[in-house]
């Protein structure tokens, strides 16, 4: 299998060399927007410590990340008035992984919406800005 790149963007994000749109941060995770959202508030969620996907990440950093998500899952239900939460995540390409830092999609759903198909729409960022401050105000309310 290949190694951690610390050169691939979401290490950049994670270093603050590049911006995102933060819904949260600890001290082992950190959840920003995607850019080209599949649904409105789709967010991913990431370990701080170098991993590239479930194959070579500490045990323990997946089950904190997995925590995280599940908190963000019910953000999003309030923060989105959603019906339901798509958990996704992706390891190496022919696991329809892109990015090779790990990161878990969770992604708010409306009864009947289908998700926009992947990397389809890229989202104004007014609106993520507006999505992020949501959900940030779930996460703390
Ligand atoms: P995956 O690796 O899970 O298949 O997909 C990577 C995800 O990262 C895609 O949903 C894509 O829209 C998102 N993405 C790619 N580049 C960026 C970026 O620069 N910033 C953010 N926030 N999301 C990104």
């Amino acid at each position: 299998m290949p190694t951690y790149d610390p050169n691939n963007i979401f290490a950049k994000i994670l270093r603050g060399e590049l911006p995102c749109h933060k819904v949260y941060e600890d001290d082992k995770a950190f959840a920003f927007l995607d850019i080209m959202p599949r649904a409105p508030g789709h967010t991913l969620v990431l370990p701080k410590a170098p991993a590239r996907n479930i194959l070579d990440i500490a045990p323990d950093d997946l089950a904190h990340v997995i925590k995280v998500a599940q908190k963000i899952a019910q953000a999003g239900i309030r923060a989105f008035g959603a019906d339901g939460v798509t958990v996704q995540q992706f390891n190496e390409g022919a696991g329809g992984q892109v990015v090779f830092h790990l990161h878990v999609h969770v992604i708010p759903r409306k009864e009947g919406l289908p998700l926009k198909p992947p990397a389809s729409f890229k989202e104004e960022p007014d609106m993520l800005k507006e999505h992020a401050a949501k959900l940030a105000a779930a996460l703390s309310g």
